[in-house]
């Protein structure tokens, strides 16, 4: 059954749009390569939940656009009916196909990055399109217009951005605000051990109104303690899969002091460090939702127990904060 168990949602900037305090993210877990059981068991949990609001990108995988042909594929068994239950999101910006259209910010390739993302979703339309990242190269006008056709066709609903420093993501909110197509969702990295959103992108975020949903808010697992006290990394986790570009052994280790700290906080409230990672960023002022992955369905549980708690004592955050 949908949404039979209580989320918070939390308002969009300036919009009409209600996000949960959690979404689900599809970059890990959901290619070609992944099991098709255990996405149907995920979303129908997610979708449980409350947890709605579902981020895909073109390039997610592997391989590339494996992701969004899953999901379009479960939308069309198993979720047929609830799609206006669901928020989706989906994004072009980086390398999809060769030659020079297939990745940045040209309105060549956003528009056709995006036909090709509802093709393999088989949807009319996204609820929210994101520039993936800025283009140093595009007159940000060209990219801005790109997004503003897109959504004056109806293929998106709204317009998000990803990665954009604060020069660039005020400039495009102003050309966004003055096409009438205001900036729904500014997306960026933040958790307890990358908090450099905090010095532009976050307060940017704030000062335009926008939404702000933060992903790798675990850092990829590390901040569930899952790398720690164990010789070897652990059977099926991220760091040991060998499509995992972005995190390995190395990572792992570079951070291993830190988050051993982080856990030794979290031993002494008496609170795991998942949940304490994901209450953390909850009560951070500016975020809007905690876009998560999982890769089974007690991982998304375990994430979705954040939503909704008290918030984290005084002390205990300035004991974070000062880590
Ligand atoms: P997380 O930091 O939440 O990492 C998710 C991974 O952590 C899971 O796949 C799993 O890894 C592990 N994990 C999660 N919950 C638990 C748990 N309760 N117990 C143990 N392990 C757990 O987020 P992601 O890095 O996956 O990013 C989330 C989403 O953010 C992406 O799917 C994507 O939508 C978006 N994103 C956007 C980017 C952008 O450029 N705009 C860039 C990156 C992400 P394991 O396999 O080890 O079990």
């Amino acid at each position: 059954m949908l949404y039979n168990e209580p989320m918070n949602y939390r308002r969009c900037g300036r919009s009409g749009v209600l996000l949960p305090e959690i979404s689900l993210g599809l970059w890990h877990n959901f290619g070609g390569v992944d099991k098709r059981e255990q996405n149907v068991a995920i979303i129908g949990r997610a979708m449980e939940l409350g947890i709605c609001h579902f981020d895909l990108a073109d390039n997610y995988g592997p391989p590339p656009g494996s992701a969004e042909e899953r999901f379009g594929d479960l939308l069309k068994h198993e979720f047929a009916g609830h799609r206006d239950e669901m928020f989706i999101a989906t994004k072009a910006g980086h390398l999809m196909w060769p030659g020079p259209y297939g990745d940045w910010g040209s309105r060549k390739h956003l528009i056709s990055g995006l036909d090709q993302s509802l093709r393999r979703m088989k949807l009319d339309y996204v609820d929210v399109f994101y520039h993936h990242r800025p283009d140093p190269d595009t007159p940000i006008e060209e990219t801005v217009e790109a997004l503003v056709q897109i959504v004056r066709s109806g293929k998106a609903l709204y317009i998000g951005l990803s990665k954009y420093p604060p020069a660039a993501f005020n400039r495009a909110c102003t050309l966004l605000a003055e096409a009438h197509v205001p900036c729904l969702l500014h997306q960026f990295r933040y958790n307890l051990l990358d908090r450099s959103c905090e010095a532009g992108m976050l307060p940017a975020a704030r000062s335009q109104s926008t939404g702000s949903i933060v992903f790798s808010p675990l850092a990829q697992g590390m901040l569930t303690g899952k790398y720690l006290n164990s010789p070897t990394l652990p059977a099926d986790s991220r760091a040991e899969r060998s499509d995992s570009i972005f995190l390995d052994a190395a990572k792992v280790a570079a951070d291993a002091d830190k988050v051993a700290r982080l856990q030794n906080i979290a031993n002494e409230a008496g609170i795991p460090l998942t949940q304490l990672a994901l209450r953390w960023l909850l009560q951070r002022q500016g975020v809007t939702s905690v876009l998560i992955g999982a890769r089974t369905v007690a991982q998304l549980e375990d994430c979705a127990a954040a939503a909704g708690q008290p918030a984290l004592s005084d002390e205990l955050m300035e004991l974070l904060n000062a880590e």
